[in-house]
């Protein structure tokens, strides 16, 4: 055992120097550590979410199984308590802590909350201080609801069920085919999970451009009322874009991780064939879509093929090593004062001194 070489060795720092692939040999462990980093999520303690959710992602661009501690060797971003969780997993097959959690009252009834859609952690926290339980109590006591929250209540079901990546294809053909009725030329590209690999995912992402600046700007709202008047929207809310060049790059942090394309928030209704045991033929399914103008496109691509910790990763290294603001409309050099255009996600990772990560290579 003492000959063999630390796991670890070469991992580098940041998970957008990495590769991480869809699938690893350290399940059991990153389900530990994401569960823990979820609980502290629920529990406000963004700074200890972030450091379960570092461990977990180093743990999945690992090459190979870990079968001990002193395997990881002084791994980047490990810390104390994530190495005795890591050990608990590897010598009992379970960690006592992450048990607990999982069957405490409060755990179980904020995931059920923050599976509406619409509903984050704040408001799944004040529901749970008032002594609500389940989503009969939600609705036996009258409790104030957003429309957003409402029609995810009524679609909790569906929308807590995986889309398959069919479904994300065939979603996608039918934005592809209302777009082209509005603006011939205007592409439709898959983004988010489904983009990184992932078989199934909890939404569908789309992002929407044309080769010709300024053309794509109107399309969303044609596109969304066609669709919505053939009966294939059960929700939506849209946003105007928001951004504006001239405004300069915002500060790193804060509300640099909304970004402010034009876009909607939606749920569509999927036909479906042959559900078993399914009394109706079609199925809710949330979609994502985003506008970009083509200038800003790669950027958008890259902002919304994730995964989240990759994105955060990615502006962080921006930040700290570069000198540099990153989003999803631009990439900005504070050092000279510029905008660092790109026409592909590969020259943002060359303006990054990055080498480039595909897709698939994202999980992390
Ligand atoms: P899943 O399969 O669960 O949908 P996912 O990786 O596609 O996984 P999403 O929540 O759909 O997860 O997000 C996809 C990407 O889009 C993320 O990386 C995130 O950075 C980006 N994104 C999601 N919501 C927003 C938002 N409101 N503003 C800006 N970017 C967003
Ligand atoms: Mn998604
Ligand atoms: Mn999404």
């Amino acid at each position: 055992v003492t000959a063999l070489a630390p796991l670890g060795q070469q991992m580098a720092p940041y998970a957008c120097q990495r590769r991480t692939p869809l699938l690893h040999s350290n399940q059991p462990l990153t389900e530990a550590l994401e569960t823990l980093a979820e609980e502290a999520g629920f529990s406000g303690s963004e700074g200890r979410s972030l450091a379960f959710t570092r461990a977990a992602s180093v743990l999945k661009a690992l090459p190979g199984q870990l079968s001990a501690l002193e395997e990881l060797g002084p791994l980047p971003g490990i810390g104390e308590h994530s190495r005795r969780v890591i050990q608990d997993v590897l010598e009992d097959g379970v960690s006592v802590e992450v048990e607990r959690v999982k069957l405490s009252e409060r755990y179980r009834t904020m995931k059920l909350f923050t599976k509406i859609f619409g509903v984050g952690v704040r408001t799944a926290s004040r529901w749970y201080q008032e002594g609500i339980r389940t989503l009969v109590d939600l609705q036996e006591r009258n409790t104030k609801l957003t429309r957003q929250q409402q029609a995810g209540l009524q679609h909790y079901e569906d929308l807590n069920t995986p889309v398959e990546r069919g479904e994300a294809e065939s979603i996608g053909r039918m934005v592809q085919e209302a777009v082209q009725r509005f603006l011939p030329g205007a592409s439709v590209t898959l983004a988010g999970g489904f983009r990184r690999g992932k078989p199934r995912g909890h939404d569908v992402d789309l992002l929407l451009t044309h080769p010709e600046a300024g053309r794509e700007a109107g399309l969303l709202s044609r596109v969304v009322s066609w669709l919505d008047s053939q009966g294939l929207i059960l929700y939506q809310h849209s946003q105007e874009n928001s951004f504006a060049l001239h405004e300069g790059p915002e500060p790193p942090g804060g509300r640099d991780v909304l970004d402010r394309f034009e876009r909607c928030f939606s749920i569509f209704r999927l036909e479906v064939q042959g559900r078993p045991g399914a009394a109706r033929g079609w199925k809710a399914v949330r979609v994502d879509l985003v506008v970009a103008p083509v200038g800003q496109f790669p950027f958008a691509l890259l902002g919304w093929t994730g995964s989240r910790h990759f994105e955060r990763e990615l502006r962080r290294f921006a930040g700290h090593e570069r000198k540099m603001v990153l989003n999803s409309h631009t990439l900005y050099d504070t050092r000279l004062n510029l905008f660092l255009p790109a026409a592909s996600e590969e020259e943002i990772f060359q303006h990054l001194g990055l080498e480039y990560v595909p897709p698939t290579q994202r999980n992390a």
